[in-house]
Formats: structure tokens, C-alpha cells, sequence
């Protein structure tokens, strides 16, 4: 019985893969317009979030919807109106291609720069991707 139950207790304590990858979900944005442009006012901490420096997203964003940007504390504003649509797909893209690890799917990856490289590295299994500059 004492074995059983130190056996149980064991197998609580180990961690739920499964659990950890549903834990991670892309932050909603929060999108307002206002006169000529896009501002989302949760910006920052979206990028908090997910792990990464706010000037590395909002430039992949800039690019993939040809809107020039400003960063402005919590907020980035785009020139031009862009819906909330794009920008959570765009950002959605983003998470595909920069956070989550190639190897075992876990959204655990921090960029290191190496060089003129940058390299995601997972903290859960300890995968190294190299990634592309933007
Ligand atoms: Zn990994």
C-alpha cells in the first residue's frame, strides 16, 4: 500500500506535456482606429507574453502588412487602418514561426543572438533552430 501510494505520488508530481501546450494561447489583440491609424493598446503586454522583445514583433507585423509602425509604451500604432483580423493573424504567424519549437511543438523557445544569427532555443527539450532575421 505505502509502495503503491509513493508510486501515485510519483507519477502526480510528473509534468503533463499535453497540459503545458494547452496553457499557451495567443494573446487577443486589442485594436482601436483612430483618425489614420491602427493602435493596439495591448501591445506590450502581448509581447510580454510571449517572450519577446516588443521591437523583434512589431517590425515582423510592420513587414507583413507593409504599415509602418511606432512603438508608444504599451501601445504600437501603424499608419493606415488595419482590422483586427490581419494583425491577430499576422501575430498568430508570428508565434508559428518565432516562439513555438520545431522539435517538440512547446512554445518554450527564447531568442539568443549568435553573431549576425539569431537561434531559438527550446528550454524544454533543448533544441536549437536557427531563425531568419526580418
Ligand atoms: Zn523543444
Amino acid at each position: 500500500m505505502e509502495y503503491e501510494e509513493l508510486l501515485k505520488n510519483a507519477f502526480e508530481k510528473l509534468p503533463k506535456r499535453s497540459e503545458s501546450k494547452n496553457r499557451f494561447i495567443v494573446p487577443e489583440v486589442v485594436v482601436e482606429i483612430s483618425g489614420q491609424k491602427t493602435i493596439v493598446k495591448n501591445f506590450g503586454e502581448i509581447a510580454s507574453k510571449l517572450r519577446r522583445d516588443p521591437i523583434h514583433v512589431s517590425k515582423y507585423l510592420s513587414r507583413e502588412t507593409a504599415a509602418p509602425r511606432s512603438l508608444q509604451g504599451n501601445a504600437l500604432s501603424f499608419q493606415g487602418k488595419l482590422s483586427k483580423e490581419i494583425i491577430q493573424r499576422k501575430l498568430e504567424e508570428y508565434v508559428k514561426e518565432f516562439v513555438y519549437c520545431k522539435t517538440c511543438g512547446e512554445p518554450d523557445t527564447k531568442l539568443i543572438k549568435r553573431d549576425r544569427v539569431t537561434i531559438a532555443e527550446c528550454e524544454a527539450c533543448g533544441a536549437k533552430h536557427p531563425i531568419r532575421s526580418i
